[in-house]
């Protein structure tokens, strides 16, 4: 990428009135059929000319055809019955009613594949593709069959991979797992998390990334922060492993955070996209604090491997407000840049 500090988001984005409930994860669609095609595609046309108009570098569907990150991957796969629900802990933080794992899981078809062709007719810049992580996955998930969280990680490590390599034939440039849940599930990070999604980027020639974070601002998310004490030093735990990985790029939490900003030293060498954005509030950043944050940032990953990002999707947000915050960020970039150039 020949752009100094690249801009991009985490992935999603408020979805319109008229296509979803605002401000609601899980919110049912209000078309159908055909309609709903049609409505999700000009959703996805709108959130490109949101993110364009503010700048930003790197360009996403904002998530717009997804009712939820996890969800919605899940939906498209055999093996998962999404009418046996089972009431499960994810993240070990809150309970929810989840399908079940009742066979052997794969891939009928792509699942994102021409959504991606979509958004790459729409524009010449770089494109980010989010997809969940096969550790994540399993967290939202009820398992009946395999019985075990590792050989399920595995399998969905495998489907992954068939949809990542088509994302990339279809034109993306960055393929991006979200796993949250390496924030949570130290031991288990170690022994497979990363190897599962090592296997989930094999034979992938574009940037691969993994976004690792505290959440969307909703409210178990914001009790579960509160119990984490003054210093958030999760990112300890699987920083060292990832360092040694073949993932390219780690996508963090830092604006507004108690994460210590100096673990980003733990991943020397990775681009990182550091979350100048704060999800959790609707209060908009200046873009002199989103700068202040990146030249912090800048102590601990060299100005080429600087991606300044937001530190979770905005989809639970309102509309005006995450456009104020895609504004602070092209800005706040644009701030930085100049100083770099001097
Ligand atoms: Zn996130």
């Amino acid at each position: 990428m020949k752009t100094l500090l690249p801009t991009s988001t985490a992935g999603s984005l408020p979805k319109p009135v008229w296509l979803a409930q605002p401000e609601t994860l899980w919110s049912p669609w209000k078309l159908q059929g055909e309609a709903l095609i049609e409505g999700k595609q000009d959703a996805l046309r709108l959130a490109l000319a949101d993110q364009q108009q503010a700048g930003i570098d790197i360009v996403s569907d904002g998530e717009q055809t997804r009712q939820h990150f996890v969800t919605t991957f899940i939906e498209h796969l055999d093996g998962v019955d999404f009418e046996k629900r089972e009431t499960v802990r994810i993240r070990d933080r809150y309970d929810a009613s989840v399908p079940t794992v009742v066979g052997a899981v794969a891939r009928r078809k792509p699942v994102f594949v021409e959504d991606a062709k979509f958004l790459r007719q729409q524009t010449k810049q770089p494109i980010k593709w989010a997809l969940p992580g096969p550790m994540t996955m399993i967290d939202t998930l009820y398992d009946a069959h395999y019985k075990s969280r590792e050989k399920l990680a595995w399998e969905f490590a495998r489907i992954l991979n068939q949809e990542a390599r088509e994302l990339e034939a279809a034109g993306v440039d960055i393929i991006q797992f979200d796993e949250p849940a390496f924030n949570v599930f130290f031991d288990e990070v170690n022994d497979w998390g990363v190897a599962t999604l090592e296997r989930a980027i094999e034979g992938l020639t574009c940037e691969t990334a993994v976004h690792i974070c505290y959440g969307y601002g909703i409210k178990a998310n914001t009790d579960w922060k509160k119990t984490l004490g003054s210093e958030w030093r999760q990112y300890e735990e699987a920083f060292p492993r990832l360092q040694k990985s073949s993932i390219g790029m780690v996508s963090l939490e830092c604006h507004n955070s108690q994460v210590p900003m100096d673990l980003i030293e733990l991943i020397r060498g990775k681009k990182v996209m550091v979350g100048a954005i704060d999800v959790a509030s609707h209060a908009i950043e200046t873009a002199e604090e989103v700068a202040d944050t990146l030249r912090k940032a800048l102590q601990f990953v060299d100005a080429d491997k600087l991606y300044p990002c937001t530190n979770c999707g905005m989809a639970p947000l309102p509309r005006g407000v995450a456009r104020g915050k895609l504004a602070a960020l092209g800005a706040g970039a644009d701030i930085v840049r100049k100083e770099l150039a001097v």
